[in-house]
């Protein structure tokens, strides 16, 4: 969610919800379904009447505490907030918010403009600039640096995450953290090893403020390509009581792996896009399409 003037670090990756239009998907929302806590959801206990619900947010973003949280309270409606650990407390930020940073920043300062066209060799480098993968961001950390802009101090004058303050007061008011990977980083692209460390250290980060809350995951960007087999090591190695991935509205055939509806894109009502789901579960149940097929191993 953002106000009404998108930052640098987002302004070239997608369209953020306004808070009128976040307003209008929960009245939707809380028409037709009931919302129940991460724990109720985590403890199977789901209360009959209209089908039930559970929101969350990615990202541990400071826009989410300030815009989304007031509305939460005020309709009643619990969440859970996913966190990186590597950008807790603004200590860094996701390599994908930096490409958007330096996107501005070439648009702006002819010189950026052209070193960017040295380093890429092309005039055309923008697409480049957002096909880059979090494997490339030592990259992307050279690229912020040929802006000029000292990634600290944009940070503390931004402030793009939620903090010690912020999450303490979430904790307080009865919403539930997860993790979501340390840094961001794709987890099609790491070995399972690698995986495990970053979900890890994540929920290190939520276990400090949430010490008996339910242990919470949600993978970013994907679960696609996750097996089972590796699903089954990660709930056991971490000890995780549920994780999430964002498939859409699709059964997940893993046990305590729950599949998402991401309701982030632009332009389109909560209302419009689960209608959407409604007509592929509608269209796709006699084939089988509306259980997620996940390999073995
Ligand atoms: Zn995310």
């Amino acid at each position: 969610m953002s106000h009404d003037r998108q930052p640098e670090w987002l302004r070239h990756l997608y369209a953020a919800r306004t808070v009128r239009e976040f307003e209008q998907d929960l009245q939707f929302l809380l028409k037709n379904y009931q919302p129940i806590s991460a724990a109720d959801l985590v403890e199977g206990r789901i209360p009959t009447g209209k089908p039930a619900f559970h929101l969350s947010f990615d990202d541990g973003l400071l826009s989410a505490y300030e815009l989304a949280v007031p509305l939460l309270e005020q309709y009643g409606v619990p969440a859970t907030f996913f966190l990186n650990s590597a950008f807790f407390n603004n200590r860094d930020l996701m390599y994908r918010y930096k490409v958007s940073l330096i996107i501005s920043r070439t648009l702006f300062e002819p010189k950026v403009k052209t070193l960017l066209r040295n380093t890429f060799q092309s005039a055309n480098f923008i697409p480049k600039l957002l096909a880059l993968t979090s494997n490339d961001e030592a990259l992307i950390n050279r690229l912020i640096g040929l802006t000029g802009e000292n990634i600290q101090d944009y940070l503390s004058r931004e402030r793009p995450y939620m903090g010690d303050e912020e999450v303490r007061a979430l904790i307080q008011r009865g919403f539930t953290i997860g993790g979501h990977g340390h840094n961001h980083h794709d987890f099609r692209l790491l070995s399972e090893d690698a995986r495990i460390e970053q979900v890890s250290r994540s929920l290190h980060l939520v276990e400090r403020y949430q010490p008996n809350g339910p242990r919470l995951f949600a993978f970013p960007f994907t679960d696609d390509r996750m097996s089972s087999s590796f699903l089954r090591r990660m709930h056991e190695d971490v000890g995780l009581h549920a994780s999430f991935g964002t498939a859409g509205w699709k059964l997940d055939p893993q046990p305590n792996h729950f599949q998402r509806l991401s309701l982030e894109t632009p332009r389109r009502t909560a209302a419009s896009m689960i209608r959407r789901e409604y007509w592929y579960r509608w269209l796709g149940q006699p084939l089988g399409l509306h259980r997620y097929k996940r390999k073995a191993a």
